[in-house]
């Protein structure tokens, strides 16, 4: 397939090798087009957000007020911190520019007078091949005031992050950004109504906005034809685990994971069986090896498996995978990323993670299997924001999925009652 996110061009980075190769056409054509049918143009064209949420992008952009004396925010969401997520830094390093156009176009289509682009504070020499690009870019007249006499005015700064992966939650991102704590905020009201200070605000995704130019310069029905009908467009997996080539590749979606497994990551080491599957980074449900037959990296596709699309970040784990090491791990993660605002989650996460160690040290005992579902299940749903549901389904999933390997390692023994039933 052609590549448009990371196409095989050498020094893309470079804004003059970026123009030579039609870069800042679309936001030349979008200039000349009325804003509401830039929106309109990216809402046909069926684009999802590529961050984990999967929202329709040009329907998020309707929710911003067409009228307001007031400014108005963009926010682009670079904050990559989920585990086994790592696709944002390729746009970073090799196509910045698209995501500068792609920028400058919603802040077009929305009438925003500042974009913030938000990455994480560890990706330091990515930061500055950005400041770079954007610098080039205000040097030719694509960003500032009155861009390329259109009359159209707008800024865009780079906000470093300070390494918490919750402020890669909307609201905790804004709250960053105006300087306080990263907590996320509770909902309603929501960002298009009460953002950045106060004001409306939109924030999308690095991979999503870089997708914009696309649909502008080709138009929607150009785009809706690739890949799954109902989630389409080119999106970047990144595979990473058991595999003899791990690394980001752009495919159209819809593509099934086997495949992508297989023929683009090279296969599993050894040529061993794939015992299990996060498909979407560790927040989303684990899939087994031995039903990901049929299961495509889509939306549909992967919600029908029981599980989700999250950030496209494909996690591969061979048969000989302790998955007890695994979960334990991650609810370490997401206990440790909880900024503790409510209950469910700040104890909840700590709960599954001490539950799970007990596991992986041989001290589980039979109830604890149960236990986990319950806290787990408590947790989901029952929070200010997401992170609460990422610590939550990749436990459950576990859990319901292989619910053996939990068995084999409870220390105290399955009560005489239930092997009765079992028999
Ligand atoms: Fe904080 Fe967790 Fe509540 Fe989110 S769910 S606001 S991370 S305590």
């Amino acid at each position: 397939m052609e590549k448009y996110l990371l196409p095989d061009i050498r020094d893309l980075h470079r804004i003059d090798v970026y123009e030579a190769h039609g870069g800042y056409k679309a936001f030349r054509k979008a200039l000349q087009m009325k804003t509401e049918d830039v929106t309109e143009e990216v809402k046909k064209s069926g684009l999802k957000g590529r961050g984990g949420a999967c929202f329709p992008t040009g329907l998020k952009w309707t929710f911003m007020p067409k009228q307001s004396d007031k400014p108005k925010y963009l926010c682009v969401n670079g904050d990559e911190s989920e585990p086994g997520t790592f696709k944002d830094r390729q746009i970073f390093e090799f196509n910045p520019h698209l995501m500068i156009e792609g920028t400058l176009i919603a802040a077009y289509a929305m009438g925003g007078s500042i974009s913030y682009i938000y990455v994480r504070g560890e990706y330091g020499k990515w930061i500055k091949m950005i400041e770079k690009a954007l610098h080039d870019a205000y040097a030719k007249g694509y960003i500032g005031q009155n861009i390329l006499g259109s009359g159209f005015s707008t800024e865009i700064i780079v906000h470093r992050g300070a390494g918490a992966y919750i402020c890669g939650e909307e609201s905790a991102l804004m709250n960053s950004i105006e300087g306080d704590r990263g907590y996320p905020r509770v909902k309603p009201p929501f960002p298009a109504q009460n953002g950045l200070w106060g004001r409306a605000t939109t924030i999308n995704n690095v991979e999503t906005i870089s997708n914009v130019p696309l649909i502008i310069d080709r138009g929607w029905e150009w785009y809706s034809k690739i890949g799954a009908p109902k989630y389409p467009g080119p999106i970047l997996v990144g595979v990473s685990g058991h595999v003899n080539k791990p690394g980001v590749y752009e495919l159209p979606t819809g593509v099934p994971l086997l495949e992508i497994i297989h023929k683009y990551a090279g296969g599993v080491p050894g040529n061993k069986a794939i015992k299990a599957v996060f498909p979407g980074g560790s927040s989303t449900m684990v899939l087994r090896g031995d039903q990901l037959e049929g299961v495509c990296m889509d939306a549909e596709s992967l919600k029908a498996a029981g599980s989700s699309v999250g950030t496209a970040g494909l996690i591969v784990m061979d048969e000989d995978t302790d998955l007890i090491k695994v979960i334990a791990r991650i609810a370490k993660f997401y206990y440790h990323e909880s900024c503790g605002q409510c209950t469910p989650c700040r104890e909840g996460t700590g709960w599954l993670w001490k539950i799970l160690n007990r596991f992986e040290n041989g001290e589980g005992r039979w109830e604890d299997i149960d236990l986990l579902l319950d806290v787990a299940n408590n947790v989901e749903g029952n929070t200010i924001c997401a992170l609460g549901d990422a610590a939550a389904w990749p436990v459950q999933s576990m859990v319901r999925r292989f619910r053996d390997e939990f068995e084999r390692r409870a220390k105290i023994p399955r009560p005489k009652v239930l092997e009765a039933v079992a028999v």
